[in-house]
């Protein structure tokens, strides 16, 4: 689960990471009353939206005068913001934060991620903070510095240490005392929120010594929200793809790609496969759709909908192994759900399983336009003469 910037410094600042006084506001009167309490100028407007790059977008305004503030909160939420994280058609924006400005003197980059092949956290540090990490470890891959750490010890002062003594040119005492304390209680709110990622970008020092968390991306591990229930609180369905948001309230694991040809298919195992048939045959698929195992005529009539939402879509596949449920009640379930949604791209079914043959003639002889494949390879076959 991703949270917005605000709902994430939030967090931070009740694990003792300073943050930025600010205020969210909904409208660009909301954004002049929040200036009103807070100090300033100069401020900050940011757009709340679950994507970075803001800064490149237009969606982080410092402003100088209460005028500049609400002209840029105005323009910041009556329209998408783009980012180069969002594609074309951009996020619209519902939320600004609206910040105290703060005296920045470096930029420097921190994270603590799992890393999956070594089953530990790690953190990661630059001092090339503020732009994209990507482009300092293609640059200088030297200035971003890992560490793990060991989850049955924990955190260790000496990590902190090692990296805020790695920084060139070493700032005052106080500073660099200031940053140890700030990494141990970064990686401290990791490990109590269960997240999966936090990411500070920039962790900025300010010109009187401070460290300061300028901006926050955290994310939560969704297996953890059971023992979060404030946390699940801060979830954000409007950030979420509609179709994806359709299928949670379905209760079918859809996911939404970009390609052309939905995909329906029982059991997450033979979903990837299929997915992996579908670019083999040319084509691209347009989601990862689990109907589930039972594979119930409501479940394929609720995953037709959600995939003829897509207008991308231009053929569906239906590859469905007929195992614990018979091919023949199967088919019969599709030919029902086809008729409830009105279908007007053509349909590939493979099936395979038990009552096979009964189940390929009642979708052959069916007015419907299917097309029966015998087999995977012929499904493939289709799907790349489709369309
Ligand atoms: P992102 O582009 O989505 O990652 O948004 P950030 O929150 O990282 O903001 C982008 C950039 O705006 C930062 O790297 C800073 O350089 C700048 N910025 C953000 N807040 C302030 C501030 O309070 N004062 C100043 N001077 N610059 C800021
Ligand atoms: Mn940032």
């Amino acid at each position: 689960m991703k949270l917005h910037e605000y709902q994430s410094k939030n967090l931070l600042k009740k694990h003792g990471v300073k943050v930025p006084e600010g205020r969210v506001a909904a409208s660009a009167g909301d954004a002049l009353d929040a200036a009103g309490e807070l100090k300033g100028p100069p401020w900050v407007v940011k757009a709340q939206v679950h994507a970075g790059g803001r800064g490149k977008g237009g969606g982080v305004r410092v402003v100088q005068d209460l005028g500049q503030l609400e002209t840029a909160a105005r323009e910041i939420l009556e329209r998408p913001l783009v980012t180069p994280q969002t594609g074309p058609e951009g996020k619209t924006v519902r939320r600004v934060l609206v910040e105290e400005g703060v005296d920045i003197d470096r930029e420097f980059y921190c994270a603590v991620l799992v890393d999956r092949a070594a089953g530990q956290p790690v953190m990661i540090f630059s001092q090339e903070g503020g732009m994209e990490i990507e482009e300092v470890a293609a640059r200088s891959p030297e200035k971003v510095l890992r560490r793990a750490v060991e989850p049955e010890i924990g955190w260790m002062p000496f990590t902190g240490r090692s990296l805020a003594y790695s920084l060139d040119p070493l700032p005052s005492p106080e500073a660099v005392k200031n940053l140890i304390a700030t990494l141990g209680r970064l990686y401290g709110a990791f490990e109590k929120l269960d997240c999966s990622l936090l990411e500070i970008n920039p962790l900025v020092l300010t010109k009187t010594g401070e460290v300061l968390a300028l901006d926050a991306k955290l994310t939560i591990d969704d297996n953890a929200l059971f023992r979060h229930k404030d946390l699940a609180a801060l979830d954000d369905p409007d950030e979420k793809d509609p179709l994806e948001r359709k299928a949670a309230e379905y209760n079918l694991n859809y996911i939404r790609l970009n390609g052309n040809i939905g995909a329906m298919v029982n059991g997450a195992g033979l979903a990837m496969a299929t997915m992996d048939v579908i670019k083999m045959a040319g084509a691209e698929p347009a989601n990862f759709l689990d109907v589930g195992g039972g594979a119930s005529e409501e479940m394929i009539t609720r995953g037709f909908e959600i995939i003829l939402e897509d207008e991308k879509v231009e053929a569906i596949l239906i590859n469905i192994f007929g195992g614990i449920l018979r091919c023949d009640v199967l088919a019969r379930g599709v030919l029902a759900a086809a008729q409830k949604t009105s279908i007007q791209v053509p349909l590939i079914v493979r099936l395979e399983g038990t009552n096979v043959e009964e189940g390929r003639r009642i979708l052959e002889e069916s007015d419907l336009k299917f097309l029966v494949a015998k087999d995977i390879s012929e499904a493939a076959r289709l799907v790349s003469s489709h369309p």
